[in-house]
């Protein structure tokens, strides 16, 4: 029998909020379970991923670095997971051990939450990375009319499905586009004032910005589109979203969808409290 013993592998760690995250979902369930944070070097990932399975955790988390690094050791995985080509959640389950990939729910919350309706919309990612494949194959499976994502190397090798074009194109695009991403790490605490796009561009778009970035609350790229009173979400609503749905899966079961503002709020109130202390 498996206890309510969840955790985060990933290579730096100690900067995550999933900690928190977890525990106010548990709290809510009132469940006296943990949330440890494994800090694991690639070389060590096999070996370790084994010794937590062993110690009975239900479930794991996965970040950077080893989204994709995970797969080969899995038993299977999510049809989302597949897709993507990436895996943030782990549900060890009757000996197997089970890859979703949530990024890609939580994306999906993040647009309930702007009430952005993705059908035969246009859309615009900065940055193919990781993450812009999880929103773009969202995008897509809930009828988005296109996808473009804008690359520095344009030219690179990347998921057939998607077309990469270069970021001096976008001047003459941006217009046509409903909702901007960005899925790049530019703007990202320490380096708040860097802007994915230079600023001027967004002269030229009418439509919604996401940016997936959350430290900080308020990115450059956020604050130039609420500067021309565009709509303009951070990435916190992905990253509770995120967690919410892997704990579903780890508890079997619907969680209550009000807890999702709560702890957005809990996530908001743990940053400002790390700005002060600084
Ligand atoms: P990633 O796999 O490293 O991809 C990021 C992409 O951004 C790169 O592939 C690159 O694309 C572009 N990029 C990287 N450095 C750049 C630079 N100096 N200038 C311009 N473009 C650059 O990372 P990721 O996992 O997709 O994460 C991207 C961001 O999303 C991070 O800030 C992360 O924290 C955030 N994120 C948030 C959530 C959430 O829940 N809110 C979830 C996942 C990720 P090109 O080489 O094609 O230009």
């Amino acid at each position: 029998m498996k206890t309510d013993c969840f955790g985060l592998i990933g290579h730096p760690v100690s900067h995550s909020l999933s900690g928190i995250l977890h525990r106010f979902f548990l709290t809510k369930m009132n469940k006296s379970g943990t949330y440890n944070l494994f800090s694991i070097p690639p070389q060590k990932l096999p070996d370790e991923l084994k010794h937590i399975e062993a110690s009975g955790v239900r479930g794991v988390n996965v970040t950077i670095p080893h989204k994709q690094a995970i797969i080969p050791f899995l038993d299977q995985l999510s049809p989302q997971a597949k897709k993507i080509g990436a895996v943030n959640t782990i549900l060890f389950e009757e000996g197997k051990r089970i890859g979703y990939n949530t990024d890609y729910d939580g994306f999906g919350l993040l647009l309930q939450k702007c009430s952005f309706e993705p059908q035969k919309k246009k859309v615009l990612l900065l940055g193919a990375g990781g993450s812009a494949l999880a929103v773009a194959h969202y995008l897509l499976d809930h009828g988005a009319a296109e996808v473009q994502i804008a690359s520095r190397n344009p030219g690179k090798k990347y998921q057939d499905s998607f077309s990469l074009i270069s970021y001096p194109e976008l001047p003459k695009k941006l217009s046509s586009y409903d909702l901007l991403i960005n899925c790049t790490p530019i703007g990202m605490h320490p380096k708040c004032d860097e802007c994915p796009l230079p600023p001027s561009y967004l002269d030229a778009f009418y439509g919604t910005i996401v940016d997936l970035i959350y430290n900080p609350l308020r990115t450059s790229l956020g604050r130039e589109g609420e500067k021309r009173s565009l709509q303009v979400s951070n990435g916190l609503p992905m990253l509770v979203g995120q967690g919410f749905v892997a704990q579903e899966i780890w508890q079997k079961k619907s969680l209550n969808p009000e807890w999702l503002t709560e702890a957005e709020h809990i996530l908001e109130k743990a940053l400002e409290a790390s700005y002060e202390s600084k």
